[in-house]
């Protein structure tokens, strides 16, 4: 039998992977499911940045780049890291990956090793720990109720800080919970930085795109510039040009962290597929009319399903301010019983309850570190939202 390293064997499969398998399997079985559980945009890439793929192949763009990529990409990276926080990125400060997960894990490969303690805010993204413990660090995970807006806040983080700490993981807008620092917030943040200089950031952007303030979205960067050398920033093209696909990602930050990166992807992957590397150099400098016209979309989707979520009995919602989730307080259903007399334990029995009883499929709070939410995705048609809720509220209404 196959006997895999203590170090995989340790890692959980991705819970969002899991749910999005469970949504097949049941739709094979021939259950008409409302997916809700979707991670990515239900548009299709523009097609101005397909163009650019299609004349990359054309022109022979088809063999390895640079490990770092192609540079009119990193040109492009450049341009835009200085026009969102007013810092200037040398070439060799930036590098591009297969997605900005892919970024994240070298980055963390590069820097985690038996010992290293990683602050992870909790709701997280469900992927920080583990790609914390495979490495063999420790993620240092922190409450962040729903009273701080699921926020980080600068007391519990020099609270969580101890010698051995090497990087703090903020990721605004949030997943699951859409919250976003304000610049009040990121400067205190920075104030506990500056008392602890063997500390970095990993500022997590991939939805810096999808905002529904008036306001552009504040950055570490442009509160706290002096801290350049101490902050990674990660970002890609997946969410904001609905590229989820082409796997194309990139990390901005220190130049030795960066050559640790390259040296990584020089002896794992080479390069990141050049063809989707001219296809996001495209999607980062030309017609941007996809995303303004996409996140007016979400923020409608956003607006009905929080509307709906708001009026069932029982359920919380919090009005996200980007991406695409919606985390919803269940508190109110634990507790509960189904019509055959089930006990709804937790938040993973109401999202078993809403998935038998409503056909609807969300992702359980616990997934992402906080008991009692379940995230829902409104990347996904009105109608499928308004007939996912509507189905809810009924299923809601059967407990007793
Ligand atoms: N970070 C967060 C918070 C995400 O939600 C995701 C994708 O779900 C990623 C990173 C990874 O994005 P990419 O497709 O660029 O690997």
């Amino acid at each position: 039998t196959f006997v895999p390293a203590a170090r995989v064997d340790q890692m959980r499969e991705s819970p969002s992977v899991a749910a999005a398998q469970r949504v097949r399997e049941l739709r094979a079985s021939g259950r008409e499911i409302l997916d809700l559980t979707v991670g990515e945009p239900d548009f299709d890439t523009p097609d101005h940045i397909k163009a650019a793929a299609v004349a990359a192949m054309e022109s022979g763009l088809t063999k390895y780049t640079p490990v770092n990529g192609i540079p009119a990409l990193r040109v492009a990276i450049a341009k835009r890291m200085l026009a969102r926080t007013g810092v200037e990125f040398a070439d060799n400060e930036i590098t591009v990956g297969g997605g900005a997960k892919q970024v994240i894990f070298l980055a963390l490969m590069a820097t985690v090793e038996e010992g290293t303690e990683v602050i992870v805010p909790a709701p997280y993204w469900v992927s920080y720990p583990d790609m914390v413990t495979v490495h063999g660090g420790t993620p240092v995970v922190v409450d962040c109720p729903e009273s701080d807006r699921f926020l980080l806040t600068a007391e519990k983080l020099a609270a969580a800080i101890t010698p051995a700490t090497k990087w703090v993981i903020l990721n605004a807008p949030s997943n699951p919970t859409g919250s976003v620092y304000s610049e009040q917030e990121l400067a205190d943040l920075a104030a506990v930085l500056d008392r602890n200089p063997h500390v970095n950031v990993l500022c997590d952007e991939i939805y810096d795109e999808i905002v529904f303030t008036d306001s552009p979205l504040p950055n570490l960067l442009s509160a706290a510039p002096h801290l350049r050398d101490r902050i990674l920033v990660t970002n890609g093209v997946s969410k904001a040009y609905a590229m989820t696909g082409w796997r194309l990602g990139y990390g901005v930050g220190n130049k030795g962290l960066i050559a640790a990166i390259n040296k990584l992807q020089s002896q794992s992957s080479s390069c990141p597929s050049s063809i989707s590397q001219a296809a996001a150099a495209e999607a980062l400098t030309g017609d941007q009319s996809f995303v303004t016209t996409s996140v007016a979309s979400y923020r409608a989707r956003r607006d009905v399903i929080f509307e709906m979520f708001s009026r069932i009995e029982g359920l919380e919602p919090v009005l996200p301010q980007g991406a695409f989730y919606l985390f919803v307080g269940c508190a109110g259903l634990v507790g509960k019983r189904t019509p055959d007399g089930t006990l709804l334990e937790n938040d993973q029995d109401v999202v078993l309850f809403l998935l038998d009883h409503a056909s609807v499929a969300t992702i359980q709070g616990s997934a992402y570190g906080a008991q009692a939410y379940f995230r829902v995705s409104f990347a996904t048609s009105e109608d499928v939202l308004r007939n996912a809720a509507a189905a809810v509220e009924k299923a809601v209404a059967s407990l007793s």
